[in-house]
């Protein structure tokens, strides 16, 4: 059965009657069916929720915990409009919808983060042009169309230059650091800027010799309610984020409630909702502690997952509090110390480090108080598997618990 749609005169749409929703409690739909999807599942099971997943296979991450999970490409343009139908609000497991599908959705149905927000976190180029508009500190950059715009670039930041492709990118993927006009890498430049010479310019970034790096996760609802959480260090292994410590370690209270500022600013200035991420660079330049803005997601990030064990509300439930524009919930840590270590994928699996599921004994048995999240994927060399978190008083000894039971698990470890 199909009927008209208002605001779209001539499109049908499946009847979403099929789709229950006792009490009146809105289906939530999550385009792309990864680990981030799937951990919105739990925060939607105690809220009473129901979620539905678009899913790239029928065995992803999410398709194991959430039913039902239609099979379709992010990409595919109906597949997207039939989900729409059928859900009350849709969001995102990762940044990839194109804007046409985008679009389409959002004629049946409320989508969070909509087109014009979620833009810049799919185009690195719109968001430095954006941030820089808005006054946000970010590291020097330019669109550059080919070689001697790279050069021209470096002659005035000097190199190495942070060379990155607007769009698709993700964990490091699409991210490289040219030391110079001999640098070995420039055969993998040559190669993207022909690719994407009839898509436009790449991004030149100067190389930040940061500090360290931070992360502001923040949440603001349709109606422009926001929340924060306490700012983060992380801490990435091979362009992959590996280790997260809340709050950031000696962080200087002034530098976090600016970060804060900044993040929440971002969020109001775009008009994002959900949850947004904002990863930084911590720098000191003149003797001074500055942070600056690398990139942003839209949606619950890797910078987050300790809030699932260590913060009064998870950025899950978060996500969808804000997506359905209901009040959102606190965001104060539940210890002083929480410390999130990736399961990453070993480079080499050994038969022994197969079943990640025996691995549970040990590390279950050695630290009862560790809390393990795995998400339901095959192993592969630097894979994000799952993760652990571990929180307490005192940060040195939560650090070492959370990194023993990750490297167990991950098989780097086998005592
Ligand atoms: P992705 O979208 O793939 O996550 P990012 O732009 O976040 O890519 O870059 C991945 C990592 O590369 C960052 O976390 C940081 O460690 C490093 N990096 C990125 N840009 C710069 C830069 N301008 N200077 C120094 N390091 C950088």
């Amino acid at each position: 059965m199909t009927s008209a749609t208002a605001g779209s005169p001539g499109t049908t749409r499946p009847d979403p009657a099929p789709y229950q929703r006792p009490g009146g409690f809105p289906v939530v739909g999550v385009v792309g069916g990864g680990q981030l999807a799937r951990m919105m599942q739990p925060a939607a099971v105690a809220l009473g929720l129901r979620l539905r997943v678009l899913a790239e296979g029928p065995d992803v991450s999410a398709a194991q915990v959430i039913t039902p999970a239609p099979v379709g490409a992010a990409g595919d343009v109906e597949a997207l409009r039939a989900f729409a139908a059928a859900c009350d609000a849709v969001t995102f497991d990762h940044e990839h919808v194109p804007a046409e599908g985008l679009r389409a959705m959002a004629e049946l149905t409320s989508v969070q983060p909509g087109e014009a927000a979620l833009v810049h976190a799919q185009d690195k180029l719109v968001m430095r042009e954006r941030l820089s508009a808005l006054g946000v500190p970010c590291p020097r950059w330019a669109p550059v169309a080919g070689r001697a715009d790279v050069e021209a670039f470096a002659a005035d930041a000097g190199w190495p230059v942070v060379l990155k492709t607007p769009r698709g990118g993700y964990d490091g993927k699409g991210v490289l650091v040219l030391d110079g006009p001999d640098d070995t890498g420039w055969a993998t430049a040559d190669a993207w800027f022909a690719d994407w010479a009839g898509r436009g310019p790449l991004l030149a970034e100067e190389h930040v010799a940061f500090v360290r790096e931070l992360a502001a996760l923040v949440a603001r609802s349709p109606s422009g309610q926001a929340a924060a959480w306490p700012v983060v260090e992380t801490v990435q292994r091979r362009g992959v984020c590996h280790e997260v410590t809340a709050p950031a370690p000696d962080l200087d209270p002034g530098l976090a409630a600016q970060l804060t500022d900044v993040a929440l600013r971002i969020a109001g200035g775009l008009g994002v909702t959900g949850v947004l991420a904002v990863e930084v660079f911590e720098v000191e330049r003149g003797g001074r502690r500055e942070v600056l803005v690398n990139e942003l997601a839209m949606r619950p990030h890797n910078s987050g997952h300790w809030t699932i064990d260590g913060s009064v509300t998870s950025q899950f439930e978060q996500h969808l509090r804000a997506v359905l524009d209901l009040p959102l919930g606190g965001t104060a840590a539940r210890a002083p110390w929480t410390v999130m270590v990736n399961v990453l994928g070993p480079d080499a699996v050994e038969p022994r480090h197969e079943d990640l599921y025996r691995s549970y004994l040990h590390v279950m048995a050695h630290d009862p108080d560790v809390k393990v999240h795995l998400y339901g994927k095959e192993q592969r060399p630097g894979r994000k598997l799952g993760h652990v978190t571990a929180y307490g008083e005192d940060l040195d000894t939560v650090r070492a618990r959370a990194r023993h039971a990750a490297a167990f698990i991950a098989g780097e470890i086998d005592e």
